[in-house]
C-alpha cells in the first residue's frame, strides 16, 4: 500500500521536538477552541491520512456538540506552500494568492479559529527534498502570512501530525512563540549536528 515509514532524519527531528518539549498532547486541557468557533483546517490533502489522520480524530477532540463547522483548504503538501521560498510554487503560480485568498473569505463567513496542521512524513516534502524540520518551519511561517489581512478576526494554532507507515499516528499542538524562541537558538546547523548524533539509535 501507500503507507511511508519515518526515516531515520525524520525520527531524530521528532526527538528532538519532543525532548524540547515542544510537541503537546492534544488532551481537553489544550483545547483552544472554548467559545466553539467555527474551523478552518489548513494541511496536506494526501489521502493516506487527511481523512483518518487528521480530519477525523481531529473533529472528535473539538467537537463533542457536533455543532461546530470544520472547512478544509487542503493542497498537496498544506503549509509547505506558505512556506518561504517554497519550491513547491511554481514561478508565476497564483497558488499562494488563491490559498490566501480563499483563507480570507472563510474567515469574512465567520470561521473564528484556524488549525495549521503539518505533517511527517510528507510525500511532497520528501519529492522536494525539505528537511523535516522545514516543515514545521513552514507551519510558523504560514501562520504569519495568513494573519496578514484577517489576523484580528481569526485565531490561528499550529499542529504537526506524524505518521509510521499505518502502525502509528498522532496529532500534537506546537505553540508558537516557544517554537520561535527555540529555533533562534536551534539553527539549521546546530540541529543537523543532532541528526547525525541521533540517528544510529533512530534507524
Ligand atoms: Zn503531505
Amino acid at each position: 500500500m501507500l503507507q511511508m515509514k519515518l526515516t531515520g532524519e525524520e525520527r531524530a527531528v521528532i526527538k528532538i521536538l519532543q525532548e524540547a518539549g515542544l510537541l503537546h498532547c492534544m488532551d481537553r486541557q489544550h483545547f483552544i477552541n472554548e467559545k466553539k468557533e467555527d474551523v478552518v483546517i489548513v494541511s496536506c490533502s494526501d489521502g493516506r491520512q487527511f481523512l483518518r489522520g487528521i480530519a477525523i480524530p481531529f473533529m472528535k477532540m473539538y467537537d463533542e456538540t457536533k455543532e461546530i463547522a470544520f472547512h478544509p483548504l487542503t493542497r498537496h503538501g498544506g503549509t509547505l506552500i506558505l512556506g518561504e521560498n517554497s519550491p513547491l510554487v511554481p514561478q508565476g503560480s497564483t497558488m499562494v494568492e488563491d490559498l490566501v485568498r480563499e483563507f480570507d473569505e472563510a474567515v469574512k463567513w465567520g470561521y473564528g479559529v484556524c488549525c495549521l496542521i503539518g505533517h511527517i512524513p510528507c510525500g511532497k516534502a520528501r519529492e522536494h527534498e525539505i528537511h523535516p524540520l522545514h516543515v514545521v518551519d513552514s507551519i510558523m511561517a504560514s501562520k504569519r502570512t495568513l494573519k496578514k489581512q484577517q489576523g484580528e478576526n481569526v485565531s490561528i494554532a499550529c499542529f504537526l501530525q506524524i505518521a509510521d507507515g499505518g502502525a502509528w499516528r498522532d496529532i500534537f499542538r506546537i505553540p508558537y512563540t516557544d517554537y520561535l524562541s527555540w529555533r533562534d537558538i536551534h539553527t539549521d546547523t546546530v540541529i543537523d549536528k543532532m541528526i547525525e548524533e541521533m540517528k544510529p539509535s533512530c534507524e
